[in-house]
């Protein structure tokens, strides 16, 4: 049977958004869209979406709502005081795809669904090369309902979709697992450099690594240091990839869940607070491997508890 022809209010249409709603377009569905740069609203007409004259306008006709903003004050802003919930018909899905706090999640969720809508957190891993290519990982929270009426439209703007649990669980997948992934960069970047003070090798530490218990992604794939996989952005002098200040945000958020739950994740609050720090500097505008720099010249700094970042939002205060 094939997947209805929706009408798609899609607000947000940046780096991540433009991309998205293009290949919500080239499934077959009507997009209604929405930013506030009106050079991004007229890319996004050239992509065949329609563009509207203000956010709530977007949203009267369409079927679900999807958002894809900087942060939770973005989200909660637009659905509340951007009379996004007043405007849209009442039943109207929204799906925020942003990547935002646990906490706003769960209260944008509930607003949702106090206004008469159903809603869905859905964040994305796979950068802006897989918002182009439709294979994003969108990670959702939601009722079981909600994630199937969404499976079609996540499935033309990605390869896979997990329903990870109820609201926000998507948003606490998405951080638990950049927070493996920023911790291990670290792990990865100061064995590197201790090898090199002890004599190894780039090549004989990877040669190691990548077949025993030190494996992981942030080794093999994006290895820290050029040479070993010639893909890794070490290899472009750190061009990202994977932006060291979104590492940040990340993380950020990731410790403000952290404090909020009582756990005690000293190694994602130092990475939180290692990262803050490099894309405040010398990553504002690289790769999140090339951290491994700032750890070999000594001026990283020594990680405290408290990453230097909104802590509401992991947006750079
Ligand atoms: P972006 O800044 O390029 O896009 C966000 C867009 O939202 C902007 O164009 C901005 O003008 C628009 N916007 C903000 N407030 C608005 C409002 N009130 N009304 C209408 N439009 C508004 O950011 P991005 O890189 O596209 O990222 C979007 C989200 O996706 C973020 O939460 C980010 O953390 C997440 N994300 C990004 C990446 C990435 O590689 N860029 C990867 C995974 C997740």
């Amino acid at each position: 049977m094939n997947d209805p022809i929706r009408t798609i209010g899609f607000i947000g249409l940046g780096h991540m958004g433009g991309p998205m709603a293009a290949n919500l377009v080239k499934a077959g569905h009507r997009v209604i869209g929405f930013d506030l740069v009106p050079e991004l609203l007229a890319t996004a007409t050239g992509t065949g979406v329609e563009a509207a004259g203000s956010a709530a306008a977007a949203v009267t006709a369409a079927d679900v709502v999807i958002t894809m903003l900087p942060a939770g004050r973005h989200v909660l802003g637009l659905y509340r005081d951007g009379g996004l919930l007043a405007a849209a018909r009442p039943g109207t899905l929204f799906v925020d795809c942003s990547t935002i706090d646990v906490a706003d999640a769960r209260t944008a969720h509930d607003a949702a669904v106090a206004a008469g809508m159903r809603a869905l957190d859905a964040p994305v891993s796979g950068g802006v090369p897989g918002a182009e290519a439709a294979t994003l990982t969108f990670m959702a929270g939601g009722a079981h309902t909600e994630f199937a009426e969404a499976e079609p439209l996540l499935a033309a703007m990605g390869r896979k979709a997990v329903h990870c649990g109820g609201a926000g669980a998507g948003q606490a997948a998405k951080i638990c697992n950049n927070m493996i992934l920023g911790v291990s960069m670290i792990a990865v970047s100061e064995a590197f450099v201790l090898g090199e003070r002890l004599g190894l090798s780039h090549q004989a530490l990877y040669d190691v690594a990548s077949t025993a218990s030190g494996q992981c992604w942030a080794l093999t794939v994006n290895c820290p240091v050029p040479g070993p996989v010639p893909t890794s952005p070490a290899n472009r002098d750190y061009a990202p990839g994977f932006a060291a200040p979104l590492m940040a945000k990340d993380l950020g958020l990731a410790a403000n869940a952290a404090r909020t739950a009582h756990v005690p994740a000293h190694l994602g609050l130092a990475a939180a607070r290692l990262y803050a720090d490099y894309a405040a500097g010398a990553g504002a505008e690289q790769d999140f491997s090339g951290i491994v720099r700032t750890l070999r010249d000594g001026t990283a700094t020594a990680p405290g508890c408290e990453p230097a970042s909104d802590p509401k939002d992991g947006t750079p205060a």
